[in-house]
């Protein structure tokens, strides 16, 4: 896609001012794929040089400009524990409705900012409790759950010119036993439901993560792993009758048979050794 409003692609590193009409510009990936006609600047993060993922001894930091393949590719040192990254990286990332050259350009902040019903990678961050580090015009900086930058279907929190840096998981989410659910109109159509259940078998908390089916992410937190009913009750009390996305890849009514549908799954699994004990 030609973007004829576009006068400058520069190095984000040396960029200036930001001036209305400048935006972001990671792999480019929806970027390019339609027209911009607000953009007159594009301001190119391929050179910021931020290691893709680091551990720490907090956690996971996952680099904004992390690419779809390297996080696919990431494997937890030996040190580590960490079921969650085993679980769920891989599917999250095969979420994507995208051939191999959307998967080396796609960013994990591409992805966050676009904020679309379908981002896996919202739907990764959220399960896993991930805090998001922001950069605004000014200097300052501030860190923001990801489940609150999202706020909408393609609407985040983010300011003018704000910039996504990267997004931490905690040792303690990735240390969670984790298991995905996901549906589509077809095999490799867009996610119309993205569930991801967690539970900690220490204390026995249990989380779960529904997205795609809703507009934002919607995480709902238990003290103990609930019943086929109470699961169901609190899907529906969370999301609400008109909370259901209608569009092309899916029904509401469809979406919202199938998260529960899938909701109750992931609880089985999840609570299959409890259950057993
Ligand atoms: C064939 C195809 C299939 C796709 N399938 C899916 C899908 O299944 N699910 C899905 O969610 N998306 C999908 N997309 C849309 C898009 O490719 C992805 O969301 C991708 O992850 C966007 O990442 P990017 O790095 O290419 O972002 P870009 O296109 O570079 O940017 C996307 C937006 O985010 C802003 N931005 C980027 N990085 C930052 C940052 N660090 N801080 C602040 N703002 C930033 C940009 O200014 C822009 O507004 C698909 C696209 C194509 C072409």
């Amino acid at each position: 896609m030609d973007l004829t409003t576009v006068r400058e692609v520069c190095d984000a590193r040396h960029r200036g001012r930001w001036e209305a009409g400048d935006a972001w510009l990671a792999g480019g990936t929806y970027l390019f794929s339609e027209p911009q006609p607000r953009l007159r600047r594009l301001l190119d993060l391929g050179r910021m040089g931020w290691d893709a993922l680091r551990v720490t001894p907090g956690g996971l930091e996952i680099a904004a400009t992390c690419t779809v393949t390297q996080l696919n590719a990431f494997v937890p040192p030996e040190a580590v524990t960490w079921p969650a990254a085993e679980a769920l990286f891989a599917p999250c990332c095969r979420a994507f409705s995208s051939s191999f050259k959307v998967w080396n350009a796609a960013t994990v902040g591409g992805n966050i900012c676009l904020a679309l019903p379908a981002a896996p990678l919202v739907a990764l961050a959220a399960a896993l409790e991930g805090e998001c580090l922001l950069l605004a015009q000014d200097g300052s900086e501030r860190r923001l759950p990801v489940t609150q930058l999202i706020t909408g279907a393609g609407r985040t929190a983010l300011t003018e010119g704000e910039l996504l840096r990267s997004v931490r998981l905690p040792a303690k989410a990735l240390s969670r036993r984790a298991a995905v659910r996901r549906a589509a109109l077809r095999p490799q159509g867009r996610s119309a439901v993205l569930l991801i259940g967690t539970i900690d078998l220490k204390d026995g908390t249990w989380r779960m993560t529904i997205t795609a089916s809703t507009q934002r992410p919607v995480v709902m937190s238990f003290d103990r792993p609930p019943t086929e009913r109470s699961l169901r009750e609190a899907v529906e009390q969370a999301v609400g009758p008109d909370g259901w996305v209608d569009d092309v890849h899916g029904h509401p009514a469809w979406r919202r048979h199938m998260t529960l549908l899938l909701a109750e799954e992931l609880r089985t699994e999840l609570t299959a050794d409890e259950e057993r004990a």
